[in-house]
């Protein structure tokens, strides 16, 4: 808060108003360490320029620099008041209101403007009163506001999501007469705010709110599709949707990590497609080899890689969930295997270990039985298998630049192919996890012969 202060002295010195505004002032008033500091002010982006020697013209068509105070960038944005809007694109222009400004912005909770040299917060549509109510509202009429901007309808649940806020009624009944408006919004800012919802606090919340609202069907159909579906009684006492939503709840409590509880989510999403009957029992075979098929597909579709909150590309991305919904049976079908079993699995699952165990555990406190003291023992038994099994914490012994140093490889692709050959001998137990073996390791098979032999 000491930099933003500074900025905001400077500007007030040049005889400009300034603010903190937006979510950081939300966070600081509900205790949060607030992420970023975004100033408001009535100084044209020009005049910002003027006040500060480092200033990046990150948005000047929206009214936006960024002022970088010792290598920390603030966002500094011209008061704005929207002149037209439909749905997707806005027109602004400046104003000298903060007011008007605070006007424009989605929810109360987001309206509210902070002063840092006197303490003083700005609250015009009683924002603060609803942090204490912990209801997301809209500014002015909730319909109006969700026409204007259709995002908003998925900003809604998202900071329902993130603060663990109910959505107050209101502005959820318009969320739900406005919610089909979703499909004129773009795929990847769809995405974006789907991140948000499922690494929020109460993800569980937030997905139950998505298809309340009817938006899951668009946002993730493969888990919508699940609803209906039929299970064994034996095994399970919810359909495949409610399982689903069942272990994912259980991913909220055991993981923040936004990917890993996605593949919660879709670990079953196979089963609808591989649904039989057999001597009158009901069978989903292979359907987690069908699963990660359909993510392969989901990925691209969606856009999911394409979102700041995740830190993967498409590839990346897919290659995760893949390997955690095709082995989320594993584990439960080789309790009582033995090493060289155990190694394969433990080589497959690689430095997604930890991950697949958490999506397997997550499985289970979703079953009628979840025999969590057969997930134990294999947990127990991977274990037991020594060093081999640590693969996953442990990395390699030696880094990317040393590799490189005695391979003399620049980076790329056979680089890329030395490191996981390492590994998956480290893991195989070829060698011992030490710098000197994996040295020799790596010589022997990728070390070139040097012209004087
Ligand atoms: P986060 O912690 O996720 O960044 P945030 O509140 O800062 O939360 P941003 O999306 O960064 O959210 O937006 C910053 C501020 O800009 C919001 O607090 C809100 O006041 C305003 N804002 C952002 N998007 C919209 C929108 N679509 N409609 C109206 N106001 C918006
Ligand atoms: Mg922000």
């Amino acid at each position: 808060m000491d930099r933003a202060l500074f900025v905001i002295r400077q500007l007030r010195a040049a005889g400009f108003q300034a603010y903190v505004v937006g979510g950081s002032v939300r966070d600081r008033e509900l205790g949060l360490d607030p992420q970023d500091h975004d100033i408001a002010t009535d100084a044209t982006p020009e005049q910002v320029v003027a006040q500060f020697p480092k200033v990046i013209p990150t948005g000047v068509k929206h009214g936006t620099v960024t002022v970088v105070v010792d290598g920390v960038p603030y966002e500094v944005t011209t008061f704005r008041r929207d002149v037209e809007c439909h749905g997707r694109h806005a027109t602004i222009e400046h104003t000298t209101s903060l007011d008007e400004d605070l006007s424009r912005r989605d929810f109360t909770v987001n309206a509210m403007a902070f002063d840092p040299e006197t303490g003083e917060v700005v609250d015009p549509f009683g924002g603060r009163e609803d942090l204490t109510r912990r209801v997301i509202r809209c500014v002015g009429e909730p319909a109006a506001r969700f026409e204007e901007d259709h995002l908003r309808v998925l900003r809604a649940i998202r900071f329902a999501s993130q603060l663990d806020f109910d959505v107050e009624a209101p502005t959820w009944a318009a969320v739900l007469e406005k919610a089909p408006l979703l499909e004129r919004i773009s795929t990847e800012r769809i995405a974006h705010e789907l991140w948000g919802i499922l690494g929020g606090r109460a993800a569980y919340k937030g997905v139950r709110l998505l298809d309340e609202a009817g938006i899951l069907r668009r946002l993730l159909p493969e888990v919508a599709a699940l609803k209906g579906v039929g299970q064994p009684e034996r095994y399970h006492h919810l359909d495949v949707f409610e399982h689903s939503m069942l272990a994912f709840q259980h991913a909220q409590d055991l993981t923040p990590d936004p990917v890993t509880r996605l593949a919660v989510l879709l670990h079953d999403i196979g089963k609808p497609a591989t649904r039989s009957h057999d001597l009158g029992a009901v069978h989903f075979h292979g359907h987690e080899e069908v699963g990660a098929r359909m993510v392969g597909e989901l990925v691209p579709r969606m856009r999911l890689a394409s979102s700041s909150r995740i830190h993967l590309d498409s590839k990346e991305l897919i290659e995760r969930l893949q390997l955690l919904v095709r082995l989320h049976l594993r584990p439960m079908q080789l309790h009582g295997a033995r090493g060289a079993a155990l190694r394969r699995f433990v080589r497959e699952a690689g430095l997604r270990l930890d991950e697949l165990l958490l999506v397997v555990l997550c499985d289970r406190l979703a079953h009628r039985d979840p025999e969590i003291e057969t997930f134990d023992r294999f947990k127990h038994d991977i274990a037991a298998l020594g060093p081999a099994h640590e693969i996953h914490r442990l990395e390699s012994p030696l880094s990317g630049h040393e590799i490189m140093q005695l391979l003399g490889l620049p980076p790329g692709k056979e680089l890329g192919r030395a490191k996981t050959a390492l590994l998956d001998a480290l893991v195989a137990g070829e060698l011992p996890a030490e710098k000197d073996a994996a040295r020799a390791w790596l010589l022997q098979r990728f070390g070139r012969p040097s012209a004087s032999g």
